[in-house]
């Protein structure tokens, strides 16, 4: 049988997880680990460049683990483990860092979108550098594909730059990895804003119970034209019916029908949108609950996910040694 192809993707571990992660990322992830021998990496050193703070990495760390575990990706299959515990990866860092321009990384246009997103005044050679130590995570693995949204696509065309100037320079050592891109890569925040995400605060947790949705749901905007009940509105403007269209793809004719005629009203498209993600989060609330009470279980997956990362790193290392003459 033919050996399946390397993927690798990564999340940097921010705390509990939400429903853009899943609709951006986990949901892609849980199918693609069973056509790919898929790496999962914690990016933990990549956290320290939007936090010096690193009191909450470890719960943070466990948080997201236990997200990864309860929407179904399985460590059997795909070994989980952090960046921090495998040393190749800045080792490699190091070698890829003499392979990239300055000006190469100042044009990368994801710097500027994080720059102008997180309001950042100073940035600090982690930002530049960002996506040499994803490279690193990238080539460590001799990953040939990699699952990330549009935003990430500039990342692994400088990964496969550096793969091509490495290769030219001492030899061949890696392929070159290529995007797979995310089908439905967005999720529309609480307040319109484009991007789901736990820095602007407009989320829907992986773990907010149905009470916690119900009220974020609630303060939710809706077509700002819709004012009362039954003014026609426009479902392609609100972002309530955009997540209907993910979450009650079943009702989404009939919701568009009501939302334009002025027959449905906003605060029952609201409590159908509710009903519908806590149908979706409730067995994985179950789940996460069991994992709460048995951590030693996830600890040990970590374990076992790092001693399998380090073993495929460690070979990676050495065939860089070798090509590079290095002892
Ligand atoms: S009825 Fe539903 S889809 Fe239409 S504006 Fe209100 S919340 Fe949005």
């Amino acid at each position: 049988m033919a050996e399946k192809r390397r993927i690798l993707s990564g999340m940097r571990p921010t705390g509990k997880l939400h429903l853009g992660h899943y609709v951006g990322a986990l949901e892609n992830w849980v199918k693609l680990q069973n056509e790919y021998d898929s790496y999962h990496l914690i990016a933990d050193y990549h956290v320290l460049t939007t936090n010096l703070n690193i009191d909450d990495i470890y719960q943070n760390t466990i948080d997201m683990v236990i997200d990864w575990l309860v929407v179904g990706l399985d460590p059997e299959k795909s070994p989980f483990f952090r960046q921090s515990q495998i040393k190749e990866h800045t080792e490699l860092f190091l070698i890829f860092s003499m392979l990239v321009t300055k000006a190469r990384l100042e044009r990368n246009p994801t710097l500027k979108d994080q720059v102008r997103d997180l309001n950042i005044e100073n940035i600090i050679y982690g930002h530049l550098g960002y996506p040499i130590l994803q490279s690193a995570d990238i080539l460590l693995y001799k990953g040939e594909g990699v699952p990330v949204g549009e935003d990430q696509v500039p990342h692994v065309e400088i990964t496969r730059e550096i793969a091509r100037k490495f290769n030219k320079q001492y030899g061949f050592v890696f392929r070159e990895p290529k995007p797979l891109l995310t089908k439905f890569s967005r999720l529309v925040g609480l307040d319109g804003d484009a991007k789901m995400s736990k820095s602007l605060g407009n989320t829907i947790l992986l773990s907010d119970e149905p009470d916690v949705v119900n009220a974020k749901l609630k303060k939710a905007k809706t077509d700002p034209q819709k004012i009362r009940r039954n003014d026609p509105g426009r479902p392609e403007v609100c972002l309530v019916f955009s997540y209907h269209k993910k979450f009650n793809p079943d009702e989404l004719a009939e919701i568009e029908s009501g939302c334009r005629s002025g027959e449905l009203g906003c605060v029952d498209c609201k409590l159908k949108c509710s009903s519908k993600i806590n149908e979706f989060l409730s067995p994985i609330i179950d789940k996460r609950k069991e994992l709460e009470n048995n951590l030693d279980t996830v600890k040990e997956i970590l374990v076992n996910g790092e001693t399998r990362a380090r073993s495929v790193a460690t070979k990676t290392m050495e065939e860089v040694r070798s090509a590079m003459k290095l002892g």
